[in-house]
């Protein structure tokens, strides 16, 4: 597969089927807490970076698995909204299946009615936002020159008037660069205006582009809660029973999971439906192999490749 991966446990989602539609990591912004590393290709130019052709052919041979899938999502290796395509690639696959569709975005191009008209096939979309000063926006998003917090905003009001699914925003908090009070109390004083379903509070669990970024006290991301209004919520780690499916190439697909998502040995376990003994001795050889290698984040082990 090349465009599709998983299905994976998202902490947000569910078992989430992958759409991966743009090439690592195209994206208009180089966030200091990328769990991808830094970004190769900072732009706001869209381009039609895959055709809906073969990611649909991809789809079609997932969906006769019958595979245990919750949702698709949009998410991966960069920002989906830089492909022209995503709309198209969103009416096929609603008319071969009727699991909802998420949609991850940095919601830095909402601005662009084209944009916005894309996305409204979506079932759910989820648009980050991490800051609501023009310092801390520079500090942990770093964003492409052309890319303006202002239009950001207004394009987060407008979609949220022309789209009727649900709008999980997603704030990433992180140690000493956006959770100050000072900033708490900017976010709150803008995030009501996106009308958002849920306001997910998160923080920085795994290991990110940047040194020295950390997550936030469980004390700031209870703070946050309550200052961000009745719908925020902060996100825990998510775990799920699966039943086990035979896996063909495993190794090919854990290498595939850690390329796209830092996970730890339990991660990989509830992603694969592998016992721990199996999933260790797959990581064993992928290590001896110089297919993946492992780093320390927190006090966790995680595996990238
Ligand atoms: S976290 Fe998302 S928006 Fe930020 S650099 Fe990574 S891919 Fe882009």
């Amino acid at each position: 597969m090349r465009y599709l991966f998983g299905p994976v446990p998202s902490r947000r989602l569910g078992y989430s089927l992958g759409v991966d539609i743009i090439p690592h990591k195209v994206c208009t912004l180089d966030c200091v807490y990328c769990q991808l590393g830094p970004t190769t290709l900072k732009t706001i130019e869209r381009r039609a970076y895959v055709e809906p052709g073969p990611v649909l052919a991809e789809l079609d041979e997932i969906l006769a698995q019958k595979l245990q899938i919750d949702c698709i999502t949009f998410s991966g290796s960069g920002e989906p909204t830089l492909n022209t395509c995503l709309g198209d690639i969103l009416a096929g696959i609603q008319s071969r299946c009727s699991l909802p569709v998420t949609v991850l975005t940095n919601g830095t191009l909402l601005h662009m009615p084209e944009v916005r008209a894309g996305l409204l096939q979506a079932d759910i979309v989820c648009p980050s936002f991490d800051a609501a000063t023009l310092q801390a926006f520079t500090m942990i998003n770093r964003p492409h020159p052309g890319v303006s917090l202002d239009l950001m905003i207004a394009g987060l009001k407008k979609f949220r008037q022309e789209f009727s699914g649900k709008i999980y925003l997603e704030v990433m908090l992180a140690r000493r660069i956006n959770d100050s009070p000072q900033e708490l109390e900017a976010f709150a004083k803008v995030l009501p205006e996106f009308g958002a379903d849920r306001i997910q509070i998160n923080t920085v669990i795994r290991p990110a582009a940047a040194d020295g970024v950390w997550a936030s006290s469980p004390a700031t991301l209870e703070l946050a809660r309550t200052l961000f209004g009745p719908n925020a919520e902060i996100i825990g780690g998510f775990v799920k029973e699966r039943s086990f499916h035979e896996q063909e190439n495993i190794g090919d697909r854990i290498v595939q999971l850690v390329g796209r998502h830092p996970s730890t040995a339990e991660d990989v376990c509830a992603a694969l439906g592998l016992n721990a003994d199996l999933a260790h001795e797959f990581l064993n050889q992928l290590l001896s192999q110089g297919r993946i290698f492992k780093t320390m984040h927190g006090g966790s082990t995680f595996y990238k490749a």
